[in-house]
């Protein structure tokens, strides 16, 4: 507790600035309430800096980080965007637009086309002639060259993208940098490799030596192939050459605003190595990086039509979710939407993928290294804020460790720094929008309310934009609506179990199943564990890992079907 000591002497700012989520519990443990370190750097602000992890420091001190803000002059971000169609920009065909703001200080960024129904006639017309013409009997080598175009355009344009999203998105530019346009980079990467292997993936249009069907493939999500085996992530197959299985057509593609231009690329990448054309639907508050994709796209001479971008809200989802023209719907965000395209789709014999919402276990054992398993914490719920699908949002620790968990993890979150999302020393940036935060403070009121105790380090929330300290919620039950319900932001609920089994039927008392956490030393209890958890990713002392070699997707109220790794290309193949 050395740096919350440290801290307490540099109270810089009145108490009425201290964070809401400040309660008598934070009271408690500092003393004095609205006792807090400042930051000089503009809007970033920590209880202590993370040097100071290392040992004690006079009282009463104060080391900070210089401001290292990344410059905005590396992308130029146009007043007006239009539509991405059949490979050039255009207005709305009825001249709406909307704005896009920086969500860390309400600064508009940018007016961007409204597609209407009339758009997303055009865009299909265009995906479909692409598809007819081009890209659909294209052979897989010439596809994998544009894909390979792409992900080195990515690569080089990797600053560009990195700025823009943290200016459209909030995220911390550390995260956009080292985190989101990487991993972009390397799905088009990835996929582009499997472009020209399709007939050895083991999916569909079986008739070579070697390769067969399904026969006796127990698939929990329902696309199995190969000789018997059981798989869990659904595609199983042998290793000879069969036939190269068809694409669908033109896919549609609807992606949320936690990760656009990662969820952009999770869509694209795999349909377009598959020999499917896109119509891509960002999110309304993110169009920003889709948008500048699709430049890329015209950059990597993409046929026109291949990739189309339509911008807009919920009424050009649905639009394109019911366009008879489109033969695929690909979907990620909530579960709420995700019941609602699945009963548009019922029955138009569309192919669907649902990758939609969580509410993860985190399962911390008492013989896991405790320093280890905290920064496994704090990754797993305050990474992008913790607007992550798969966050480790609920905390289980094993009773006899639980004091000293709550403990660390409350003098390790003192270090962590909110503020200017481009300040390279952030950790933690801003809300994506007014509407998302109104939402994460209505349900911490309610955790407060139905009895937890709520806990945040002391932070100065800057003045203008979305802002939401991390918080901990501890006294929590399994019936209280934070542990139940996706508050998909920096909110942790600490639930305590004595046994493994009671911390298996914890973690599984949830309507969703899209990840969990395990923390032990023990693999005999890692094993243990990840066969019983319901959930479509098990991560292992360790979380929030991502690699494009590796499925993932969800059960239950998490959706169907996976994206990631050999198994992301049946989503796009006639299997
Ligand atoms: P959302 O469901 O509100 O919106 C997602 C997208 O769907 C947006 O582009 C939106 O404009 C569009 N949309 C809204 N209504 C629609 C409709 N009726 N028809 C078609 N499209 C419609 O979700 P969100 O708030 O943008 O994203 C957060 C949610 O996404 C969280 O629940 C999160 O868990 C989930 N998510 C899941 C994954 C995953 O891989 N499982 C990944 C990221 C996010």
């Amino acid at each position: 507790m050395t740096g919350i000591r440290a801290s307490r002497g540099q109270s810089a700012r009145p108490p009425d600035e201290v964070a809401p989520a400040q309660s008598a519990d934070v009271v408690g443990q500092r003393g004095q309430r609205g006792e807090a370190a400042a930051s000089p750097s503009p809007g970033g602000t920590a209880a202590r800096p993370p040097d100071d992890v290392a040992g004690p420091r006079p009282a009463g001190r104060g080391w900070d980080y210089a401001p290292a803000p990344e410059s905005r002059e590396i992308v130029t971000i146009a007043a007006e965007y239009g539509l991405f169609l059949d490979g050039t920009f255009s207005p709305a065909a009825d001249g709406r637009e909307f704005p896009t703001i920086n969500p860390a200080t309400e600064e508009p960024l940018a007016r961007v086309a409204l597609a209407g129904p009339a758009d997303v006639d055009r865009a299909v017309a265009a995906a479909r002639q692409a598809y007819e013409q081009v890209w659909g009997s294209m052979p897989g080598a010439e596809r994998a060259k544009y894909l390979y175009r792409i992900a080195r355009i990515l690569q080089e344009r990797a600053r560009e993208f990195a700025v823009l999203e943290s200016l459209d998105n909030g995220k911390p530019i550390r995260e956009s940098r080292d985190v989101d346009v990487p991993l972009a980079a390397a799905h088009f990467f990835y996929y582009a490799g499997w472009a020209d292997k399709l007939e050895y993936a083991g999916i569909g249009g079986a008739s070579g030596a070697g390769m067969t069907g399904g026969d006796g493939g127990a698939s929990r999500t329902g696309v199995a192939g190969g000789t018997g085996g059981a798989s869990r992530t659904g595609v199983a197959g042998g290793t000879g050459r069969g036939m190269a299985p068809r694409p669908l057509g033109v896919a549609g593609q609807v992606i949320p605003w936690n990760f656009p231009l990662l969820m952009a690329a999770w869509k694209l990448a795999p349909a377009l190595a598959t020999g499917n054309t896109c119509v891509l639907k960002p999110a309304e508050t993110t169009p920003l990086t889709a948008l500048l994709l699709a430049e890329v796209c015209q950059q990597a001479d993409l046929p026109p039509g291949v990739v189309n971008v339509l911008t807009g809200a919920g009424q050009t989802g649905s639009a394109l979710v019911g366009h008879p023209g489109v033969n695929k719907i690909a979907f990620t965000g909530s579960t709420e939407v995700g019941k609602e395209i699945s009963r548009a789709v019922a029955g138009t014999g569309k192919r669907l993928t649902l990758e939609l919402g969580g509410k993860a276990a985190n399962v911390v054992f008492d013989d896991a290294p405790v320093d280890q398993a905290v920064e496994g914490i704090v990754n797993g719920i305050f990474f992008n804020q913790g607007h992550v699908c798969c966050a480790g949002s609920r905390l289980l620790v094993q009773e006899s460790v639980a004091d000293i968990v709550v403990e660390r993890l409350r003098e390790r979150l003192a270090t962590l720094r909110l503020g200017d999302p481009l300040d390279k020393n952030t950790d933690i940036g801003a809300i994506n929008s007014r509407e998302q935060l109104d939402k994460i403070s209505a349900l911490s009121a309610i955790g407060e309310a139905e009895g937890a105790q709520r806990w945040s380090p002391p932070c100065r929330l800057p003045e203008r934009g979305y802002w939401f300290p991390p918080t901990v919620f501890t006294g929590v039950s399994q019936s209280y609506r934070i542990a139940r319900e996706e508050i998909f932001g920096p909110v942790l609920s600490v639930l305590t179990f004595r046994t493994p089994e009671e911390a298996v039927t914890k973690a599984n008392n949830t309507p969703y199943g899209l990840s969990a956490g395990v923390w032990t030393e023990k693999g005999s209890r890692i094993l243990w564990m990840a066969q019983r958890l319901r959930a479509g990713v098990v991560w292992a002392n360790t979380y929030n890992r991502f690699d494009p070699a590796s499925p993932f997707g969800g059960y239950r109220e998490s959706g169907f079907g996976r994206e990631g790794g050999r198994h992301g290309l049946a989503a796009y193949l006639d299997a």
